[in-house]
């Protein structure tokens, strides 16, 4: 495919000072090498190598950047295209002139996620390779990171492509059963194997969509909102997950979020303290929740941390919250126990039904551990820490297994009513083809340019 030469700028994860110019395309080295000064010739130096030298302004010979400049031909390269990228230390200006110089010298300014489309056209990665690559930029925690990486190893393609393969074996003996149906056995022998098989992709697919809540958590975070009387430790709770956690910054340049948000990592969950500027501020809480938009925001999260006072007994505004968030996932943390106990447990447990309690000492530091193991537990029930799982986390993919499972349970229904065997191939082949879309083989054009102009800029 023959394609022009595309640049950006292309952030590198994490921070630091230093900001890469990238170029991917045919004439990529030949655009580099008029704005470049160093020892060799940029189209002499071999594959896969860094260069360090000088960026200048051809039109004035002005000397804009120090750089060190990678070169990477095809096909062994991200894209599969020649790959030039240029590493500039100076801020944002310097990184702006070297691109605006690639692009007054012959390159195109890249689409959002054009990279990583060129990849994918190139047929270097699938569709949820691309698709994982994106999260990845977009992740925020380390767990998150490992998830995304899983995928761009392809760990969900490999689920799917045995899913199809099973379909086509389906298919397959369908079409024995078709070519022979004077044979009533051979119908039945179908009929069953289909049955079964289908099964077992149902279940495949349903236990897929089972990780989609934990990847999307994985991704967003959990949101989680703190509520309590006033004074009973909610700010001192979130100022220790905060100093205890690892706070999780947000790594992509340029993102910027309206909502007052604090990220924590506690034990591999990222926790997403919702509005905690809010809770900070507002310490008549219980006023705030009768509003009716706190309560839609309790509603909205996916985990309460309601706190109570160790030191004194229930009142009715600890019934009234108690009340507001029954149906919620709550874990209710009882604090000040370096002070008298005047509450009285039994009746906490009562109030709050079968919701964890945990006790802490936010003064004195204790439980704190425990509330992190809890919190864990509580949505992980402990199967996060097997790495080997494969997690579905993205929207698209979760719709269209979310499809593919309607289909392949119409087939098993049909089947089981004694529905034509050539009937049924037709939900099979819809499977197949909605397994196929998640890894991009089915895919038209449209919904490709649709997808990779969500990508980061740069990617
Ligand atoms: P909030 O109004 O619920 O946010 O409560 P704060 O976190 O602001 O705490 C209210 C007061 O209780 C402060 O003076 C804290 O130092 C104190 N406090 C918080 N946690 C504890 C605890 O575990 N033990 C004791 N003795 N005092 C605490
Ligand atoms: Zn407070």
């Amino acid at each position: 495919m023959e394609l022009d030469t595309i640049a950006s700028i292309s952030t590198p994860m994490g921070e630091g000072a230093i900001a890469i110019v990238r170029l991917s395309g045919n004439e990529a080295v030949e655009i580099a090498d008029k704005l470049y000064k160093g020892k060799h010739r940029l189209s002499e130096v071999a594959s896969h190598t860094i260069n360090y030298g000088h960026i200048i302004d051809p039109s004035t010979d002005e000397t804009i950047e120090e750089v060190m400049v990678a070169i990477m031909r095809a096909p062994r390269t991200y894209t599969r295209e020649d790959i030039v990228e240029i590493n500039c230390h100076g801020g944002i200006m310097t990184v702006n002139r070297v691109l605006e110089l690639a692009l007054t010298n012959g390159a195109r300014l890249a689409e959002p996620g054009e990279f990583t489309k060129r990849a994918f056209l190139n047929g270097r990665i699938d569709l949820s390779q691309a698709e994982a690559t994106m999260d990845f930029i977009r992740s925020k925690t380390d767990r998150a990171s490992r998830v995304a990486m899983q995928q761009i190893e392809g760990r969900l393609s490999v689920l799917i492509k045995g899913l199809r393969q099973s379909i086509l074996e389906i298919l397959a003996q369908v079409e024995v059963n078709i070519d022979y149906p004077e044979y009533d056995d051979v119908e039945e022998a179908t009929s069953s194997f289909l049955m079964s098989e289908a099964q077992k992709i149902e279940t495949s697919i349903s236990n897929l969509l089972n990780t989609a809540n934990q990847g999307k958590i994985l991704r967003e975070g959990l949101s989680t909102v703190i509520v309590g009387k006033p004074n009973v430790g909610k700010s001192s709770m979130l100022n220790n997950l905060i100093q205890d956690n690892k706070a999780i910054v947000t790594e992509i340049a340029g993102t910027t979020r309206d909502v007052l948000e604090e990220y924590v990592n506690v034990r591999g969950v990222p926790l997403r303290l919702v509005d905690t500027a809010g809770i900070r501020e507002t310490e008549d809480i219980v006023e705030k929740i009768g509003v009716e938009r706190s309560r839609e925001a309790l509603k909205k999260a996916d985990l309460i941390l309601y706190v109570l006072n160790n030191n004194e007994v229930l009142t009715e505004e600890d019934y009234q919250l108690a009340e507001i968030i029954k149906n919620e996932d709550v874990i209710v943390i009882i604090n000040k126990t370096d002070l008298e106990t005047k509450l009285e447990l039994e009746e906490v447990k009562t109030m709050v039904g079968d919701a964890p309690i945990v006790r802490t000492s936010m003064l004195s530091q204790q439980g704190i551990e425990e509330l992190e193991e809890q919190i864990r537990t509580l949505f992980f029930a402990g199967e996060v820490s097997n790495q080997d799982m494969t997690y579905v986390s993205n929207a698209r993919h979760i719709s269209l297994l979310k499809h593919a499972q309607t289909s392949i349970q119409d087939a098993i229904n049909a089947a089981q009513i004694g529905v034509p065997i050539d009937m049924i191939q037709i939900d099979l082949i819809k499977t197949w083809e909605l397994l196929g879309e998640v890894i991009g083989e089915s895919v038209d054009d449209g919904l490709i340019d649709q997808l990779f102009s969500q990508f980061c800029l740069g990617k």
